[in-house]
């Protein structure tokens, strides 16, 4: 979030920006994005105050990539408070052994099973009743950590304030392609290879990053090996959604070579990875609903 990349004029614009957020401690909590001081504005709308490069070359690249928002959707309040509380990108960290490692370890403590769909989510006499395809499960409460959409359609008896929200709290859509590479590519900078390269909607319309896994972590290829993440755009994603994925691949792949030569060449095997409900959107309803929901 140093705004490295801009000219003299976005800088300072961040500047101010980050002296914005930095003149109201606690009052960007990620905890409850629906109290900060910019209200309810969208990324778009708050970035017109600024230098047009830094929504061009950092908002929207961050909220496209990080968040898979479009920006003139998408309230600035969620990210703001989000970015303020993880710091400068010199400080993010990452798990070893994958984003699963947390989910990993907690499933050892307690009984897990996968591959049952939930198709209903009801209350009676006081109890839960959770229908599956293969039968009920009562119980005393159930949490549904679930996209918000997949909630709303599980659960047709929640009271109204909580539909409210859950129809409000629409998710976006996103797709990678991990590509296994036979020599450890990746995108640079002055030289030095990056373990993440956003690439801004102004400049790039099929891309909205490169990431040298084998870069961020170098357990993540075998040794001499590398593996890179090709993030689409969010707005070719619906498109490439039902699109065979070989088809995908070589569109992305296609894009990347662009940012790092002789990809094509060196990539042995593809993986498509889509994600109908990604991330949550927060939109200016949702935010307001927000409150009444936590
Ligand atoms: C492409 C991408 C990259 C990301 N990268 C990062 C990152 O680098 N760092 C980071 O911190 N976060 C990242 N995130 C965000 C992170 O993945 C999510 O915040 C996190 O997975 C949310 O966890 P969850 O348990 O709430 O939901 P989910 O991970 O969505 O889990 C919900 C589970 O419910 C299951 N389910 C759905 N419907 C039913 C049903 N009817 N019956 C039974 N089971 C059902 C699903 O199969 C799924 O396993 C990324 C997200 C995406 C899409």
């Amino acid at each position: 979030f140093g705004g490295g990349g801009l000219g003299p004029r976005a800088r300072l614009d961040l500047a101010r920006l980050i002296g914005r957020i930095a003149r109201h401690p606690g009052a960007y909590d990620g905890d409850r994005p629906e109290e900060t001081p910019a209200g309810a504005a969208t990324v778009r709308a708050l970035a017109r105050r600024y230098h047009p490069d830094l929504h061009d070359y950092l908002l929207q690249p961050l909220a496209g990539c990080c968040f898979g928002w479009d920006t003139a959707r998408s309230t600035a309040a969620p990210m703001l408070s989000l970015l303020a509380e993880v710091g400068p990108p010199s400080g993010w960290r990452t798990y070893r052994d994958g984003m699963d490692l947390l989910a990993r370890r907690l499933a050892g403590t307690v009984d897990v099973e996968t591959g049952r769909t939930v198709h209903e989510v009801v209350e009676a006499d006081g109890r839960t009743l959770v229908r599956c395809a293969d039968g009920e499960i009562t119980a005393r409460a159930a949490v549904l950590a679930v996209p918000a959409p997949v909630a709303a359609a599980l659960r047709p008896q929640a009271p109204p304030e909580e539909r409210a929200f859950l129809d409000a709290c629409t998710f976006s859509s996103a797709l990678k392609v991990s590509c296994l590479l036979e020599r450890p590519l990746a995108p640079t900078a002055g030289g030095r290879p990056l373990y993440l390269l956003l690439t801004p909607a102004v400049e790039e319309d099929v891309l909205s990053a490169v990431i040298a896994d084998h870069v961020k972590h170098p357990g993540r290829a075998p040794r001499g090996r590398g593996l890179l993440t090709l993030m689409a755009a969010p707005g070719t994603v619906p498109g490439l959604l039902d699109s065979p994925p070989e088809e995908t691949a070589g569109r992305l792949l296609a894009a990347a070579e662009r940012y790092v030569p002789g990809l094509g060449a060196a990539t042995l095997r593809t993986f498509v990875h889509a994600f109908p409900h990604a991330l949550p959107e927060a939109t200016p309803r949702a935010l307001h609903l927000r409150g009444r929901f936590a």
